[in-house]
């Protein structure tokens, strides 16, 4: 069976009863180069454990499990099942699991499944959960290896340098556990429906360690204050998050930091951020 051509999966899904779901994020890939693709950005060889979230009806399975040495599948959507069982017969080492992604203990999964493997991901995400399901995946510190597609706009700010459009407190959390990179472009008629948004495939290489050495949780109390109100200053934003310390103070800091003290946070990198939650704690305006 064809699963990228709609003559085939139209009788297939009608067979089983199925129909989309805006509110799972459902829309189906039917451009065979884009799993092909995808699958290579993954790196897979035999030794690769790959969790996979949302099979839909197998269309990034089935080229996965001729890349890796074991897929498994987590699918909310109970009316895929049988629909899965058949597209994926062929495929031996794959194993579909129902379940919501968000509610899997992820532990479990990798130990039960991955014992001898390592353990990635490859995904096209549900969109609606991209940010939950990164977040899930990446402080699970289990997947050396994150493959996903998402929306375009999305992949854009988790990619970011700082001082650029798309830049945000996200593309500093991925740059601080993650080296992103942004792979290629998948347009709406790639997909069934076509989705009014663009897409886009990342990977993220998950750190061992971060590559900063600050506190790690003073720095994302400092992304977060930087980033809270936009069009404000650094001074203003930090001044708001952190009342104890006065204006003057704060731009004394920045400025002992090479920084210009009208800079907004969006021009800080994540070494700057570094550096700049050091001064806070040095100042003794974060208490450790
Ligand atoms: N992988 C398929 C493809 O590329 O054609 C389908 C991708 S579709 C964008 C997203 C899939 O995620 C759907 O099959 C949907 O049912 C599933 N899904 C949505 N929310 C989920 C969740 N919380 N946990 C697991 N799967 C979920």
């Amino acid at each position: 069976m064809n699963l990228y051509n709609m003559q085939d999966i139209k009788p297939l899904l009608a067979r089983h009863g199925f129909h989309f779901s805006k509110s799972l994020g459902q829309n189906f890939l039917i451009a065979s180069w884009v799993p092909e693709e995808t699958v290579a950005a993954a790196n897979l060889d035999e030794r690769s454990g790959v969790l996979e979230i949302g099979p839909g009806i197998g269309a990034l399975t089935r080229p996965l499990a001729q890349a890796a040495g074991k897929v498994v599948s987590v699918e909310l959507d109970r009316t895929l099942l049988p629909v899965l069982r058949e597209t994926l017969a062929g495929c031996a080492n794959t194993r579909v699991i129902h379940g919501d992604i968000l509610k899997t203990d992820l532990a479990v999964l990798v130990d039960e499944h991955f014992a001898d493997l390592r353990p990635v991901v490859v995904a096209n995400l549900p969109y609606n959960i991209t940010t939950p399901v990164l977040t899930h995946l990446v402080d699970s510190g289990l997947f050396e290896r994150i493959t996903v597609m998402v929306q375009k706009e999305v992949a854009l700010r988790i990619t970011a340098s700082a001082g650029s459009s798309h830049y945000g407190a996200f593309s500093v959390y991925a740059a601080y556990y993650t080296e992103p990179t942004f792979c290629f472009d998948v347009p709406p008629d790639c997909f069934v429906p076509r989705p009014k948004v663009d897409s886009a495939v990342i990977t993220l290489a998950v750190r061992k360690t971060p590559p900063v050495s600050t506190d790690p949780v003073a720095i994302f109390q400092v992304i977060k204050a930087a980033f809270a109100q936009r069009r404000k200053t650094l001074v203003n934003c930090l001044c708001s998050a952190f009342p104890g310390a006065s204006k003057e103070m704060l731009a004394g800091i920045l400025i002992g930091l090479g920084h210009d003290s009208r800079i907004r946070g969006e021009t800080l990198d994540l070494q700057a951020f570094a550096q700049l939650t050091d001064g806070l704690l040095d100042a003794g305006i974060i208490r450790r």
